[in-house]
């Protein structure tokens, strides 16, 4: 079964691990000892049946503190899986993307509409900076909505709350479904519930599928391979993170300018006529390229990335920016000769003003000028060409995004 992995935000108590139990229960993914465990837990401590106890196999261990093991909860339903990755805060999110870490482009917001609960600030940080690292699919979910009588119109606000914003930051609003759920009572978790007759829209399960199994597709873009060295006999080896590569077929390299024919494609030791977008390959090309090859890109001849060196970016700024800069895209390291910075977003509004103060974990727009030129797409386009690391003075200063 394949399995998705779904950033899991929201703030601290609007439901995350209840969430995730209830759903667990409610698929048939929990087996009957954790459930039988966390009925048993939950009465011990005198309290009504906690569905967030079935994450937690050892929840005796824990009598104070509540942590998602995110590895074990996986929710089955179909022919899919879904490992609900928790994302606590922006400093874990930052700290994946630069070691590599992937989420996949699927993102699930709890937002409680209790009383009191609803929309933070922080919340609104945190997905500004999901969307800088690539997720694009976003469900919120509209929670605890048993404690407000299922009412329509608590729904309507808290979506009217976040719809503006989300917009702002770049997601696109048909590829956003606003949930009303109570992870408690498992209203529209994997049921249509009869409390919210008013909603017409899907159930949360079938909105995380959904999305899940569109995710990483992107067969229909420009070939796009980022490479990653060349091995003994010429192969050249890298991940087709967009488009496909077929046998014959006239492409180019970049930065090196250079153009060649496909002669043979590998694919875990197997020749194969072409190649689909998420693929690692190997292929061999019928001319010999001097230049270095990691972090180059290899595209049809025709519809080929531009090679920049000035970019328009929007940085997120986790650091100081200060001298002697640098980026790091596709794993190689390029110096800056400058940052201008052209104006500033407020990360918890997503409007652009022309002040120009950098402020820690807020957002700049700027121009950077790179020492040389790299092969660059609008993150929109293709996302591996459009987002890299800042440096200053080899500390970690910002991650960006080209384009928009
Ligand atoms: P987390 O910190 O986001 O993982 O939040 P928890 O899942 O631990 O939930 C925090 C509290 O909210 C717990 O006491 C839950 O029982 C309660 N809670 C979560 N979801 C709901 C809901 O849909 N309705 C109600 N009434 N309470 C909920």
């Amino acid at each position: 079964m394949m399995v998705k992995t779904i950033a899991l935000l929201g703030h601290k108590d609007h439901g995350k691990s209840t969430l995730i139990g209830n759903m667990l229960m409610l698929t048939g993914s929990a087996t009957k000892v954790r459930i039988k465990e966390a009925e048993e837990y939950s009465k011990r401590l005198h309290k009504a049946f906690e569905p967030a106890f079935i994450l937690d196999s050892f929840a005796e261990e824990r009598l104070n503190e509540m942590t998602i093991d995110t590895t074990r909860a996986e929710i089955k339903h179909k022919d899919l899986a879904f490992a609900f990755i928790d994302v606590p805060g922006h400093e874990e999110l930052i700290k994946n993307m630069i070691s590599g870490a992937s989420y996949g482009d699927v993102a699930l917001l709890l937002v409680s509409a209790k009383k009191d609960e609803g929309i933070r600030d922080q919340t609104k940080r945190h997905l500004f900076i999901a969307r800088m690292l690539g997720i694009d699919k976003l469900i919120v979910a509209v929670n605890k909505m048993d404690t407000v009588g299922y009412k329509e119109t608590t729904f309507n606000d808290v979506k009217a709350g976040l719809l503006k914003y989300i917009e702002r930051i770049g997601f696109e609003k048909g590829k956003v479904h606003f949930i009303p759920v109570s992870a408690y009572k498992g209203d529209n978790l994997v049921k249509r519930s009869k409390n919210t007759k008013w909603y017409r829209g899907m159930t949360l399960i079938d909105a995380v599928y959904e999305n899940a199994k569109q995710e990483g597709r992107k067969q229909d873009g420009p070939l796009r391979i980022i490479t990653q060295g060349v091995l003994e006999g010429g192969h050249v080896v890298g991940r087709v993170v967009s488009g496909e590569i077929r046998v014959g077929e006239r492409v180019s390299v970049l930065p090196a300018g250079v153009e060649a024919t496909v002669k043979e494609i590998t694919v875990k030791g197997k020749r194969v006529k072409k190649a689909d977008a998420g693929l690692n390959v190997a292929i061999k090309i019928d001319k010999n390229i001097a230049t270095e090859l990691r972090g180059a890109v290899i595209s049809g001849n025709k519809n080929k990335p531009k090679l920049l060196s000035k970019i328009k970016a929007k940085i997120f700024v986790t650091g100081k920016i200060g001298n002697n800069l640098s980026v790091k895209v596709n794993g190689i390291e390029i110096k800056c000769k400058s940052l201008k910075v052209l104006g500033s977003i407020d990360v918890t509004t997503g409007e652009r003003s022309s002040k120009k103060r950098i402020e820690l974990l807020g957002a700049i727009e700027a121009e950077v000028v790179l020492e040389k030129k790299i092969p660059v797409e609008d993150y929109e386009t293709t996302r591996e060409l459009g987002r890299f690391v800042l440096y200053s003075s080899r500390e970690f200063a910002g991650i960006c995004t080209v384009g928009k």
